[in-house]
Protein backbone atom coordinates (compact mmCIF):
# COMPACT_ATOMS: atom_id res chain seq x y z
CA UNK A 1 0.00 0.00 0.00
CA UNK A 2 1.31 3.38 -0.66
CA UNK A 3 2.21 5.95 2.00
CA UNK A 4 0.38 9.56 1.88
CA UNK A 5 3.36 11.85 0.69
CA UNK A 6 2.62 15.35 -0.70
CA UNK A 7 1.94 15.57 -4.16
CA UNK A 8 4.50 17.55 -6.33
CA UNK A 9 2.63 18.52 -9.47
CA UNK A 10 4.93 19.82 -11.93
CA UNK A 11 7.47 17.38 -14.02
CA UNK A 12 10.60 16.02 -11.96
CA UNK A 13 13.57 16.87 -14.16
CA UNK A 14 15.99 15.53 -11.92
CA UNK A 15 14.64 12.32 -12.14
CA UNK A 16 14.08 12.54 -16.36
CA UNK A 17 17.98 13.67 -16.30
CA UNK A 18 19.35 10.78 -13.59
CA UNK A 19 16.99 8.21 -15.83
CA UNK A 20 19.09 9.34 -19.11
CA UNK A 21 22.51 8.07 -17.75
CA UNK A 22 20.82 4.69 -16.76
CA UNK A 23 19.32 4.33 -20.51
CA UNK A 24 23.02 4.70 -21.57
CA UNK A 25 24.35 2.10 -19.35
CA UNK A 26 21.73 -0.33 -20.27
CA UNK A 27 22.19 0.34 -23.94
CA UNK A 28 25.79 -0.36 -23.65
CA UNK A 29 25.19 -3.82 -21.63
CA UNK A 30 22.30 -4.80 -24.15
CA UNK A 31 24.66 -3.84 -27.14
CA UNK A 32 27.19 -6.02 -24.67
CA UNK A 33 24.88 -9.27 -24.67
CA UNK A 34 23.96 -8.48 -28.96
CA UNK A 35 27.57 -9.45 -29.63
CA UNK A 36 28.11 -12.20 -27.48
CA UNK A 37 24.54 -13.79 -28.37
CA UNK A 38 24.77 -12.84 -32.24
CA UNK A 39 21.06 -11.76 -31.66
CA UNK A 40 19.11 -8.58 -31.03
CA UNK A 41 17.42 -8.27 -27.27
CA UNK A 42 13.64 -9.00 -26.94
CA UNK A 43 11.08 -8.05 -24.97
CA UNK A 44 7.67 -8.66 -24.39
CA UNK A 45 4.85 -6.82 -22.47
CA UNK A 46 1.21 -8.61 -21.22
CA UNK A 47 -1.36 -6.31 -19.94
CA UNK A 48 -4.19 -7.45 -17.50
CA UNK A 49 -6.58 -5.33 -16.01
CA UNK A 50 -7.99 -1.45 -17.52
CA UNK A 51 -7.21 1.00 -19.94
CA UNK A 52 -4.79 2.57 -17.84
CA UNK A 53 -3.15 -0.55 -17.90
CA UNK A 54 -3.29 -0.85 -21.55
CA UNK A 55 -1.80 3.13 -21.61
CA UNK A 56 1.31 1.94 -18.97
CA UNK A 57 1.86 -0.68 -21.03
CA UNK A 58 2.44 1.17 -24.15
CA UNK A 59 4.92 3.53 -21.99
CA UNK A 60 6.90 0.37 -20.45
CA UNK A 61 7.11 -0.92 -24.09
CA UNK A 62 7.84 2.09 -25.94
CA UNK A 63 10.77 2.74 -22.88
CA UNK A 64 12.24 -1.17 -23.19
CA UNK A 65 12.12 0.08 -27.16
CA UNK A 66 14.15 3.37 -27.01
CA UNK A 67 16.88 1.37 -24.53
CA UNK A 68 17.63 -1.23 -27.62
CA UNK A 69 14.92 -4.23 -27.35
CA UNK A 70 13.29 -5.10 -30.10
CA UNK A 71 9.60 -6.14 -29.79
CA UNK A 72 9.19 -9.81 -29.54
CA UNK A 73 5.88 -11.46 -30.59
CA UNK A 74 6.05 -14.43 -28.53
CA UNK A 75 6.54 -15.06 -24.89
CA UNK A 76 8.66 -17.19 -25.26
CA UNK A 77 11.21 -15.98 -27.61
CA UNK A 78 11.88 -12.95 -25.17
CA UNK A 79 14.66 -11.86 -23.34
CA UNK A 80 12.58 -9.23 -20.96
CA UNK A 81 9.20 -10.45 -20.27
CA UNK A 82 7.35 -7.56 -18.50
CA UNK A 83 3.38 -8.21 -16.85
CA UNK A 84 1.69 -5.25 -15.79
CA UNK A 85 -0.43 -6.79 -13.53
CA UNK A 86 -3.95 -5.75 -11.79
CA UNK A 87 -4.87 -5.75 -8.61
CA UNK A 88 -8.85 -4.70 -8.64
CA UNK A 89 -9.93 -8.22 -8.13
CA UNK A 90 -8.63 -11.41 -7.04
CA UNK A 91 -9.55 -12.80 -9.93
CA UNK A 92 -7.33 -10.55 -11.62
CA UNK A 93 -4.49 -11.11 -9.55
CA UNK A 94 -4.61 -15.09 -9.29
CA UNK A 95 -4.01 -15.00 -13.25
CA UNK A 96 -1.54 -12.66 -13.29
CA UNK A 97 0.16 -14.85 -10.20
CA UNK A 98 -0.68 -17.84 -12.18
CA UNK A 99 0.78 -16.82 -15.80
CA UNK A 100 3.82 -15.89 -13.95
CA UNK A 101 4.28 -18.80 -12.47
CA UNK A 102 4.69 -20.22 -15.98
CA UNK A 103 7.43 -18.79 -17.01
CA UNK A 104 9.44 -20.39 -14.24
CA UNK A 105 10.07 -23.30 -17.16
CA UNK A 106 10.92 -20.09 -19.92
CA UNK A 107 13.70 -18.87 -17.86
CA UNK A 108 14.99 -22.35 -17.22
CA UNK A 109 15.41 -22.56 -21.23
CA UNK A 110 17.07 -18.73 -21.47
CA UNK A 111 19.65 -17.32 -18.89
CA UNK A 112 19.55 -14.37 -20.72
CA UNK A 113 15.39 -14.03 -19.61
CA UNK A 114 15.30 -10.69 -16.96
CA UNK A 115 11.14 -11.23 -15.68
CA UNK A 116 9.66 -8.03 -14.47
CA UNK A 117 6.16 -7.72 -12.64
CA UNK A 118 4.29 -3.99 -12.85
CA UNK A 119 1.44 -2.37 -11.97
CA UNK A 120 -1.23 -2.38 -9.35
CA UNK A 121 -1.21 -6.06 -7.88
CA UNK A 122 2.77 -5.40 -6.95
CA UNK A 123 2.05 -1.95 -5.39
CA UNK A 124 1.09 -4.24 -2.40
CA UNK A 125 3.26 -5.31 0.31
CA UNK A 126 1.39 -8.77 0.77
CA UNK A 127 1.75 -9.48 -3.12
CA UNK A 128 5.63 -8.80 -2.82
CA UNK A 129 6.24 -11.09 0.01
CA UNK A 130 4.46 -13.64 -2.16
CA UNK A 131 6.66 -12.51 -4.91
CA UNK A 132 10.07 -12.68 -2.99
CA UNK A 133 8.80 -16.33 -1.32
CA UNK A 134 7.30 -17.91 -3.89
CA UNK A 135 8.48 -16.63 -7.32
CA UNK A 136 12.54 -16.65 -7.21
CA UNK A 137 12.94 -16.04 -11.06
CA UNK A 138 10.63 -13.03 -11.01
CA UNK A 139 13.85 -10.73 -10.81
CA UNK A 140 12.29 -7.16 -10.46
CA UNK A 141 9.02 -5.71 -9.59
CA UNK A 142 7.88 -2.34 -10.04
CA UNK A 143 4.98 -0.17 -8.70
CA UNK A 144 2.22 2.16 -10.66
CA UNK A 145 4.30 5.06 -10.45
CA UNK A 146 7.53 3.52 -11.90
CA UNK A 147 6.85 4.36 -15.30
CA UNK A 148 9.81 6.73 -16.07
CA UNK A 149 12.31 4.73 -14.26
CA UNK A 150 12.53 1.63 -16.29
CA UNK A 151 15.98 2.53 -16.98
CA UNK A 152 17.43 2.51 -13.89
CA UNK A 153 15.68 -0.63 -12.47
CA UNK A 154 17.23 -2.53 -15.38
CA UNK A 155 20.50 -1.25 -15.14
CA UNK A 156 20.54 -2.03 -11.43
CA UNK A 157 18.86 -5.99 -12.00
CA UNK A 158 21.96 -6.51 -14.74
CA UNK A 159 24.70 -4.46 -13.32
CA UNK A 160 24.17 -5.99 -9.51
CA UNK A 161 22.51 -9.17 -10.81
CA UNK A 162 20.02 -9.19 -8.13
CA UNK A 163 16.37 -9.07 -7.55
CA UNK A 164 14.90 -5.61 -7.18
CA UNK A 165 11.80 -4.49 -5.53
CA UNK A 166 10.36 -0.97 -6.75
CA UNK A 167 7.14 -0.13 -4.81
CA UNK A 168 5.75 3.11 -4.99
CA UNK A 169 7.32 5.19 -2.67
CA UNK A 170 4.67 7.82 -1.96
CA UNK A 171 6.39 10.37 -4.52
CA UNK A 172 3.45 11.24 -7.30
CA UNK A 173 5.18 13.48 -9.19
CA UNK A 174 3.97 13.61 -12.90
CA UNK A 175 6.81 12.52 -15.18
CA UNK A 176 6.38 13.52 -18.92
CA UNK A 177 8.22 12.58 -21.54
CA UNK A 178 8.09 8.89 -21.20
CA UNK A 179 8.56 7.06 -24.93
CA UNK A 180 5.71 5.33 -26.13
CA UNK A 181 4.96 2.09 -28.55
CA UNK A 182 1.44 2.68 -29.23
CA UNK A 183 -0.74 -0.99 -29.78
CA UNK A 184 -2.89 1.04 -32.89
CA UNK A 185 -2.42 4.03 -34.79
CA UNK A 186 -6.02 4.87 -35.64
CA UNK A 187 -7.31 4.22 -31.67
CA UNK A 188 -5.11 5.87 -28.92
CA UNK A 189 -4.89 6.21 -25.15
CA UNK A 190 -4.10 9.59 -23.82
CA UNK A 191 -4.12 9.41 -19.94
CA UNK A 192 -4.97 13.15 -18.15
CA UNK A 193 -4.67 12.25 -14.83
CA UNK A 194 -3.56 9.84 -12.62
CA UNK A 195 -4.80 8.26 -9.03
CA UNK A 196 -7.83 8.62 -7.04
CA UNK A 197 -9.08 10.35 -4.14
CA UNK A 198 -12.96 9.32 -3.97
CA UNK A 199 -11.98 5.80 -1.89
CA UNK A 200 -14.93 3.98 -2.71
CA UNK A 201 -15.20 1.47 0.22
CA UNK A 202 -14.77 -1.98 -1.97
CA UNK A 203 -11.71 -0.53 -4.40
CA UNK A 204 -8.21 -0.93 -4.31
CA UNK A 205 -7.29 1.51 -6.91
CA UNK A 206 -6.61 4.80 -4.46
CA UNK A 207 -4.10 2.71 -2.31
CA UNK A 208 -2.19 1.32 -5.50
CA UNK A 209 -2.10 4.03 -7.51
CA UNK A 210 -2.05 6.94 -4.93
CA UNK A 211 -3.51 10.40 -5.25
CA UNK A 212 -5.27 11.62 -8.06
CA UNK A 213 -3.01 14.32 -10.07
CA UNK A 214 -3.40 16.01 -13.19
CA UNK A 215 -1.58 16.16 -15.75
CA UNK A 216 -0.84 20.09 -17.27
CA UNK A 217 -3.40 20.78 -20.12
CA UNK A 218 -0.48 22.26 -22.46
CA UNK A 219 1.15 18.66 -22.13
CA UNK A 220 -2.17 17.14 -22.89
CA UNK A 221 -3.03 18.65 -25.32
CA UNK A 222 0.45 18.87 -27.64
CA UNK A 223 -0.16 14.73 -26.93
CA UNK A 224 -3.81 15.37 -28.60
CA UNK A 225 -2.20 17.14 -31.44
CA UNK A 226 0.50 14.62 -31.77
CA UNK A 227 -1.92 11.51 -32.18
CA UNK A 228 -4.30 13.77 -34.45
CA UNK A 229 -1.57 14.49 -36.90
CA UNK A 230 -0.38 10.76 -36.35
CA UNK A 231 -3.65 9.66 -38.09
CA UNK A 232 -5.19 8.45 -34.69
CA UNK A 233 -8.94 8.51 -35.16
CA UNK A 234 -10.57 7.57 -32.03
CA UNK A 235 -8.88 9.13 -28.75
CA UNK A 236 -9.57 8.19 -25.12
CA UNK A 237 -9.06 10.62 -22.43
CA UNK A 238 -8.40 8.29 -19.70
CA UNK A 239 -8.41 8.79 -15.82
CA UNK A 240 -9.72 7.11 -13.15
CA UNK A 241 -12.54 9.97 -12.24
CA UNK A 242 -12.17 12.33 -15.19
CA UNK A 243 -14.08 14.69 -14.11
CA UNK A 244 -11.90 15.99 -11.38
CA UNK A 245 -9.56 17.17 -14.02
CA UNK A 246 -7.46 19.86 -12.95
CA UNK A 247 -8.26 19.77 -9.36
CA UNK A 248 -5.03 21.28 -7.81
CA UNK A 249 -3.59 22.45 -10.55
CA UNK A 250 -4.50 25.97 -10.10
CA UNK A 251 -4.72 27.11 -14.00
CA UNK A 252 -8.77 27.56 -13.82
CA UNK A 253 -9.39 24.64 -16.72
CA UNK A 254 -11.56 21.75 -15.66
CA UNK A 255 -12.09 18.36 -17.66
CA UNK A 256 -15.21 20.29 -19.87
CA UNK A 257 -12.68 22.70 -20.53
CA UNK A 258 -10.12 20.17 -21.78
CA UNK A 259 -12.74 18.53 -24.06
CA UNK A 260 -13.85 21.23 -25.60
CA UNK A 261 -10.31 22.35 -26.73
CA UNK A 262 -9.52 18.76 -28.10
CA UNK A 263 -12.59 18.70 -29.55
CA UNK A 264 -12.24 21.70 -31.35
CA UNK A 265 -8.79 20.77 -32.77
CA UNK A 266 -8.72 20.28 -36.45
CA UNK A 267 -9.01 16.97 -37.89
CA UNK A 268 -11.21 14.31 -38.29
CA UNK A 269 -11.18 11.86 -35.28
CA UNK A 270 -13.76 10.85 -32.26
CA UNK A 271 -13.10 11.78 -29.05
CA UNK A 272 -14.23 9.64 -25.56
CA UNK A 273 -13.15 9.74 -21.88
CA UNK A 274 -13.46 7.36 -19.39
CA UNK A 275 -14.12 6.99 -16.20
CA UNK A 276 -16.84 9.59 -14.68
CA UNK A 277 -18.04 9.47 -11.24
CA UNK A 278 -21.58 10.23 -11.53
CA UNK A 279 -21.05 12.63 -8.55
CA UNK A 280 -19.16 15.08 -10.95
CA UNK A 281 -21.19 15.15 -13.95
CA UNK A 282 -21.36 18.97 -14.60
CA UNK A 283 -24.10 20.59 -16.74
CA UNK A 284 -21.20 21.67 -18.51
CA UNK A 285 -19.53 18.46 -19.47
CA UNK A 286 -23.07 17.76 -20.87
CA UNK A 287 -23.20 21.35 -22.50
CA UNK A 288 -19.70 20.35 -24.38
CA UNK A 289 -21.01 17.31 -25.54
CA UNK A 290 -24.08 18.43 -27.06
CA UNK A 291 -22.27 21.23 -28.71
CA UNK A 292 -19.30 19.33 -30.07
CA UNK A 293 -19.92 16.47 -32.56
CA UNK A 294 -16.55 15.04 -32.58
CA UNK A 295 -16.92 14.23 -28.78
CA UNK A 296 -18.32 10.73 -28.78
CA UNK A 297 -21.90 9.55 -28.50
CA UNK A 298 -21.26 7.38 -25.29
CA UNK A 299 -20.96 7.93 -22.10
CA UNK A 300 -19.56 5.46 -19.64
CA UNK A 301 -21.44 5.81 -16.01
CA UNK A 302 -20.76 3.47 -13.14
CA UNK A 303 -23.70 3.05 -10.64
CA UNK A 304 -22.02 0.26 -9.05
CA UNK A 305 -25.92 -0.51 -6.89
CA UNK A 306 -29.22 0.88 -7.51
CA UNK A 307 -30.10 0.88 -3.22
CA UNK A 308 -29.04 3.95 -1.88
CA UNK A 309 -28.35 2.23 1.38
CA UNK A 310 -25.58 0.10 -0.61
CA UNK A 311 -24.12 3.00 -2.16
CA UNK A 312 -23.92 4.69 1.01
CA UNK A 313 -21.99 1.90 2.72
CA UNK A 314 -19.71 1.96 -0.63
CA UNK A 315 -19.12 5.53 -0.21
CA UNK A 316 -20.13 6.59 -3.17
CA UNK A 317 -21.41 10.43 -2.55
CA UNK A 318 -24.64 9.74 -4.94
CA UNK A 319 -27.95 8.27 -4.39
CA UNK A 320 -29.94 6.66 -7.34
CA UNK A 321 -32.40 9.30 -7.64
CA UNK A 322 -28.98 11.93 -8.12
CA UNK A 323 -28.05 9.36 -11.09
CA UNK A 324 -31.41 8.97 -12.31
CA UNK A 325 -31.14 12.78 -12.84
CA UNK A 326 -27.63 13.18 -14.60
CA UNK A 327 -29.28 10.18 -16.86
CA UNK A 328 -32.16 12.31 -17.94
CA UNK A 329 -30.41 15.52 -18.08
CA UNK A 330 -27.50 13.67 -20.97
CA UNK A 331 -30.62 12.01 -22.40
CA UNK A 332 -32.53 15.33 -22.43
CA UNK A 333 -29.37 16.90 -24.18
CA UNK A 334 -27.69 14.13 -26.48
CA UNK A 335 -30.71 12.00 -27.20
CA UNK A 336 -28.81 9.38 -29.59
CA UNK A 337 -26.20 8.72 -26.77
CA UNK A 338 -25.36 5.51 -25.50
CA UNK A 339 -24.83 4.47 -21.95
CA UNK A 340 -22.90 1.96 -19.94
CA UNK A 341 -21.90 0.96 -16.90
CA UNK A 342 -20.71 -1.13 -14.01
CA UNK A 343 -22.52 -2.61 -11.52
CA UNK A 344 -21.30 -4.84 -8.08
CA UNK A 345 -23.13 -7.63 -7.68
CA UNK A 346 -23.24 -8.96 -3.64
CA UNK A 347 -21.49 -6.14 -1.96
CA UNK A 348 -21.71 -7.32 1.87
CA UNK A 349 -24.70 -7.24 3.07
CA UNK A 350 -26.31 -6.56 -0.24
CA UNK A 351 -30.20 -7.84 0.59
CA UNK A 352 -32.59 -9.29 -1.85
CA UNK A 353 -34.33 -5.31 -2.03
CA UNK A 354 -30.88 -3.66 -2.43
CA UNK A 355 -30.63 -6.12 -5.09
CA UNK A 356 -33.98 -5.74 -7.01
CA UNK A 357 -33.27 -2.02 -6.76
CA UNK A 358 -30.44 -2.82 -8.95
CA UNK A 359 -32.34 -4.77 -11.16
CA UNK A 360 -34.92 -1.68 -11.18
CA UNK A 361 -32.34 0.72 -12.06
CA UNK A 362 -31.29 -1.48 -14.78
CA UNK A 363 -34.81 -1.50 -16.18
CA UNK A 364 -35.32 2.42 -15.98
CA UNK A 365 -31.83 3.36 -17.91
CA UNK A 366 -32.04 0.56 -20.62
CA UNK A 367 -27.85 0.23 -20.56
CA UNK A 368 -26.13 -0.37 -24.04
CA UNK A 369 -23.75 -2.21 -21.86
CA UNK A 370 -23.12 -3.50 -18.30
CA UNK A 371 -19.64 -4.54 -16.82
CA UNK A 372 -20.85 -6.60 -13.92
CA UNK A 373 -18.67 -7.87 -11.40
CA UNK A 374 -19.15 -10.05 -7.99
CA UNK A 375 -17.96 -8.08 -5.08
CA UNK A 376 -14.29 -9.46 -4.26
CA UNK A 377 -12.38 -8.52 -0.80
CA UNK A 378 -9.72 -6.36 -1.52
CA UNK A 379 -6.68 -6.22 0.89
CA UNK A 380 -6.93 -3.15 3.39
CA UNK A 381 -10.14 -1.54 1.91
CA UNK A 382 -13.13 -1.27 4.77
CA UNK A 383 -15.83 -3.10 2.44
CA UNK A 384 -13.60 -6.10 3.15
CA UNK A 385 -14.11 -6.02 7.50
CA UNK A 386 -17.67 -5.31 6.71
CA UNK A 387 -19.94 -8.49 7.65
CA UNK A 388 -21.43 -10.06 5.05
CA UNK A 389 -24.21 -12.40 4.99
CA UNK A 390 -24.98 -13.44 1.48
CA UNK A 391 -23.59 -16.80 0.10
CA UNK A 392 -21.55 -17.41 -2.96
CA UNK A 393 -24.26 -19.08 -4.67
CA UNK A 394 -26.94 -16.57 -4.30
CA UNK A 395 -24.29 -14.03 -5.48
CA UNK A 396 -23.76 -15.60 -8.17
CA UNK A 397 -27.61 -16.51 -8.55
CA UNK A 398 -28.16 -12.65 -8.67
CA UNK A 399 -25.43 -12.06 -11.15
CA UNK A 400 -26.92 -14.49 -13.71
CA UNK A 401 -30.74 -12.83 -12.89
CA UNK A 402 -28.86 -9.26 -13.68
CA UNK A 403 -27.36 -10.33 -17.17
CA UNK A 404 -30.57 -12.25 -18.10
CA UNK A 405 -32.44 -8.75 -17.77
CA UNK A 406 -29.82 -6.43 -19.45
CA UNK A 407 -30.11 -9.15 -22.26
CA UNK A 408 -33.68 -9.04 -22.75
CA UNK A 409 -33.29 -4.69 -22.72
CA UNK A 410 -30.26 -5.09 -25.09
CA UNK A 411 -32.16 -6.97 -27.81
CA UNK A 412 -34.81 -4.67 -27.84
CA UNK A 413 -31.83 -1.24 -27.57
CA UNK A 414 -30.18 -3.30 -30.59
CA UNK A 415 -33.21 -4.05 -32.68
CA UNK A 416 -33.66 0.05 -32.77
CA UNK A 417 -30.61 0.26 -34.93
CA UNK A 418 -32.10 -2.03 -37.91
CA UNK A 419 -32.16 -0.19 -40.77
CA UNK A 420 -30.64 2.71 -39.97
CA UNK A 421 -27.29 3.93 -41.74
CA UNK A 422 -24.76 4.79 -39.16
CA UNK A 423 -21.16 6.59 -39.19
CA UNK A 424 -18.23 3.65 -38.06
CA UNK A 425 -14.50 3.87 -38.19
CA UNK A 426 -13.41 1.00 -39.82
CA UNK A 427 -10.96 -1.23 -37.69
CA UNK A 428 -9.94 -3.98 -40.19
CA UNK A 429 -6.56 -3.89 -41.93
CA UNK A 430 -7.02 -4.44 -45.90
CA UNK A 431 -4.54 -7.42 -45.64
CA UNK A 432 -7.42 -9.40 -43.62
CA UNK A 433 -10.46 -8.23 -45.80
CA UNK A 434 -9.82 -10.60 -48.66
CA UNK A 435 -13.59 -12.54 -47.09
CA UNK A 436 -15.15 -8.97 -47.78
CA UNK A 437 -15.81 -8.96 -43.84
CA UNK A 438 -15.10 -5.84 -41.61
CA UNK A 439 -15.21 -4.33 -38.52
CA UNK A 440 -15.10 -1.35 -36.73
CA UNK A 441 -17.18 1.11 -33.98
CA UNK A 442 -19.53 3.28 -34.03
CA UNK A 443 -19.88 6.95 -31.85
CA UNK A 444 -21.70 5.10 -29.34
CA UNK A 445 -18.74 2.87 -29.42
CA UNK A 446 -20.69 -0.19 -30.41
CA UNK A 447 -18.88 -2.91 -31.95
CA UNK A 448 -20.26 -3.21 -35.84
CA UNK A 449 -19.74 -6.47 -38.45
CA UNK A 450 -20.20 -5.29 -42.01
CA UNK A 451 -19.61 -6.44 -45.22
CA UNK A 452 -18.12 -4.88 -48.29
CA UNK A 453 -16.30 -5.51 -51.53
CA UNK A 454 -13.48 -7.65 -50.59
CA UNK A 455 -10.11 -6.17 -50.69
CA UNK A 456 -11.00 -2.73 -50.44
CA UNK A 457 -8.80 -0.59 -47.87
CA UNK A 458 -11.13 0.77 -45.36
CA UNK A 459 -8.91 0.70 -42.58
CA UNK A 460 -8.74 4.27 -40.36
CA UNK A 461 -11.73 5.39 -42.60
CA UNK A 462 -14.80 6.37 -41.17
CA UNK A 463 -17.49 4.53 -43.66
CA UNK A 464 -21.67 4.57 -43.95
CA UNK A 465 -22.96 1.41 -42.46
CA UNK A 466 -26.92 0.32 -43.17
CA UNK A 467 -27.46 -2.05 -40.03
CA UNK A 468 -29.30 -5.07 -40.82
CA UNK A 469 -29.64 -7.02 -38.20
CA UNK A 470 -28.75 -6.86 -34.47
CA UNK A 471 -27.12 -9.28 -31.98
CA UNK A 472 -26.70 -8.10 -28.32
CA UNK A 473 -22.95 -7.82 -28.56
CA UNK A 474 -22.83 -6.12 -31.93
CA UNK A 475 -24.84 -4.90 -35.16
CA UNK A 476 -24.57 -6.31 -38.48
CA UNK A 477 -24.90 -4.35 -41.59
CA UNK A 478 -23.21 -3.26 -45.39
CA UNK A 479 -21.54 -0.85 -46.70
CA UNK A 480 -23.22 2.07 -47.91
CA UNK A 481 -21.82 3.57 -51.15
CA UNK A 482 -19.26 6.09 -50.22
N1 LIG B 1 -12.45 4.57 -11.60
C1 LIG B 1 -13.40 3.78 -12.25
C2 LIG B 1 -13.04 2.32 -12.38
C3 LIG B 1 -12.53 1.61 -11.22
S1 LIG B 1 -12.28 -0.10 -11.27
C4 LIG B 1 -14.73 4.00 -11.59
O1 LIG B 1 -14.84 4.60 -10.56
O2 LIG B 1 -15.70 3.59 -12.17
C5 LIG B 1 -13.45 -0.67 -12.47
C6 LIG B 1 -14.66 -1.33 -11.88
O3 LIG B 1 -14.30 -2.48 -11.15
C7 LIG B 1 -15.45 -0.50 -10.90
O4 LIG B 1 -16.30 0.40 -11.50
C8 LIG B 1 -16.19 -1.55 -10.10
O5 LIG B 1 -17.44 -1.85 -10.70
C9 LIG B 1 -15.30 -2.77 -10.21
N2 LIG B 1 -14.66 -3.06 -8.93
C10 LIG B 1 -13.79 -2.30 -8.23
N3 LIG B 1 -13.47 -2.90 -7.08
C11 LIG B 1 -14.14 -4.07 -7.04
C12 LIG B 1 -14.23 -5.13 -6.09
N4 LIG B 1 -13.56 -5.10 -4.96
N5 LIG B 1 -15.02 -6.19 -6.39
C13 LIG B 1 -15.72 -6.23 -7.55
N6 LIG B 1 -15.68 -5.26 -8.47
C14 LIG B 1 -14.90 -4.18 -8.21
FE1 LIG C 1 -12.11 2.97 -7.25
FE2 LIG C 1 -14.11 4.61 -6.63
FE3 LIG C 1 -11.73 5.62 -7.36
FE4 LIG C 1 -13.26 4.39 -9.18
S1 LIG C 1 -13.78 6.28 -8.07
S2 LIG C 1 -11.07 4.09 -8.87
S3 LIG C 1 -14.24 2.78 -7.99
S4 LIG C 1 -12.15 4.43 -5.53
Amino acid sequence: MTKNKTNTLCENTADINNQKKYADRVRALLLEKEARLGRKMSVYVQTFGCQQNEADSERILGSAISLGYVQSEKLEDADLIIYNTCAVREHAELKALSKTGQLKHIKSKNPELLVGLWGCMVNQEHRVDDIKNKYPYVDFVAGTNMLHRLPEILCDVMENHRRRYYVDDGDYSIVEGVPVKRESDIKGWLSIMYGCDNFCTYCVVPHVRGRERSRRPEDVLSEAKELIDGGCRDITLLGQNVNSYGKGLDCGIGFADLLESIAKMDGDFWLRFMTSHPKDVSDELIRVIKENEKVARHFHLPVQSGSNGILRRMNRKYTREDYLGVVEKLRRAVPDITLTTDIIVGFPGETEEDFEQTLDIVRIVGFDSIYSFIYSPRHGTPAASMEDKVTYEEKTERFARLMELHHEKIVEINNGYVGKTIKVLCETPANESDRGEYGGRCTGNKLIKFTAEPGTDLYGKFVDVEITRAGDVQLYGELRKQ
